[in-house]
């Protein structure tokens, strides 16, 4: 196979029908059939995936996107979701047992949050948060039962950058197993794994469809972490739809493209936009005045496709800004083709005090522009135009 991930987002091929199509066959089929009562015996007597039995448990276009995202992290194997909530789920359930403790980056997506906070503690898993600000702070949570330590980098939406490579010298310290979201970057720009991370996952829907298309999710790792997590999907049954996996993987073809041509746009747009007098400041990983530039510029390969910043107006100079678009679309995905704005405080994220939204790193002014692949210039006019003050 091919040295560079690159060719292998492109070449990576399972087995190909009696047509030897060119493209990605798409196996839409529910179950696969035997030619002796003895094939089928043998297919069922044990729990290694040699041969596909249902889609639930196995099926060669989901296999064809699984490899190709554990080729591109750098890794053996994975499982592949209907949903990134769905991989983060079974993640956790699969390694998390009653009695055991988790840490977790306070900024992290919404509904992990809720599954951190409102579902864990019913099977007796207990949580402890740490600021993205302030990682020092990790080993004061450790304790005798901590299984896990969760981040997202860069988070969403605050864009807080974590020192994976550090903080996988802790875990492995204390032998707690590092699972990164690694959804914002995609592993065209961060691969988390050879940092050391032991599970990488993503939302799917996001940047690696890139059109807005399908949901999905996966989790990559080990051979021996991917095991207990393939037998809890093809058990419990968040298993990924072969049309979505058919459509990701084609997607994965141009992700490194796509990839460059986001952070191209964002650090474009990024770098006009400061010193705009309607704003306080514009956040993006490779600008200067991150604040975690240096740490951004050795784990990541550019600075990926998301945008942010902080209109002085606060909420209602937000609203302002989303009804004055003309181009981007309002809506709560991130990661397409077409440039999307939107404004936490007063949607995702209106339901918590000012103080919890501080601590995830959101005021009220705060605008997420997830850069899509138009021309930089178009993007960078509706989004001027669309300011409360010129
Ligand atoms: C969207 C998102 C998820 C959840 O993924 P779904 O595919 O919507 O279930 C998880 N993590 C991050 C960082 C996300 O942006």
């Amino acid at each position: 196979m091919a040295e560079h991930r690159e060719t292998q987002a492109i070449r990576l091929q399972m087995k190909r029908t009696g047509e030897k199509e060119h493209s990605t066959p798409l196996y839409l089929t529910s179950s696969f059939v035997y030619d002796t009562a003895e094939d089928m015996a043998a297919a069922f007597s044990n729990d290694e995936l040699d041969v596909n039995i249902y889609s639930r448990f196995s099926n060669p276009t989901v296999d064809e996107f699984i490899a190709k995202i554990a080729a591109l992290e750098n890794t053996e194997d994975g499982i592949a979701t209907g949903t990134g909530m769905a991989a983060i789920f079974a993640t956790f359930m699969t390694f998390l047992s009653k009695g055991d403790h988790i840490i977790s980056a306070s900024a992290v997506f919404g509904s992990t949050h809720t599954i951190l906070t409102k579902y864990l503690p019913k099977w007796g898993i207990e949580a402890s948060y740490f600021n993205m600000a302030s990682p020092e702070s990790i080993a004061s949570l450790i304790r005798p039962n901590t299984k896990m330590l969760y981040v997202e980098t860069p988070s969403n939406p605050g864009l807080d950058i974590l020192d994976i490579e550090a903080v996988s010298e802790i875990c492995k310290k204390y032998d707690i197993l590092f699972v990164v979201d690694n959804c914002f970057a995609t592993p065209a720009v961060q691969q988390p794994i050879p940092l050391g991370a032991d599970l990488v996952l993503h939302s799917a829907t996001k940047f690696i469809d890139g059109q807005g298309r399908v949901l999905g999710g996966v989790v990559v790792g080990r051979k021996e972490l991917i095991h207990p997590l393939y037998l809890f999907v093809r058990n419990t049954g968040p298993s990924m739809s072969p049309f979505n996996a058919w459509v990701l993987s084609k997607s994965l073809e141009t992700l490194y493209l796509r990839m460059d041509r986001h952070a191209e746009n964002a650090m474009r747009i990024a770098s006009a936009l400061q010193g705009h007098s309607a704003i306080n400041g514009v956040k993006y990983p490779f600008l200067p005045t991150h604040p975690q530039y240096d740490i951004a510029r050795k784990q990541m390969r550019n600075g990926g496709g998301i945008v942010t910043f902080e209109l002085k107006g606060g909420v209602d100079a937000g609203r302002h800004f989303l009804n004055n678009l003309k181009m981007l679309s309002m809506t709560n995905n991130l990661g397409d083709s077409r440039s999307i704005a939107s404004h936490p405080a007063s949607t995702t994220h209106s339901k918590l005090s000012d103080a919890e939204r501080a601590e995830v790193g959101i005021t009220p002014g705060l605008i997420r522009i997830s850069i899509g692949l138009e021309h930089p210039d178009d993007i960078l006019q509706d989004i001027l135009q669309a300011m409360p003050v010129k």
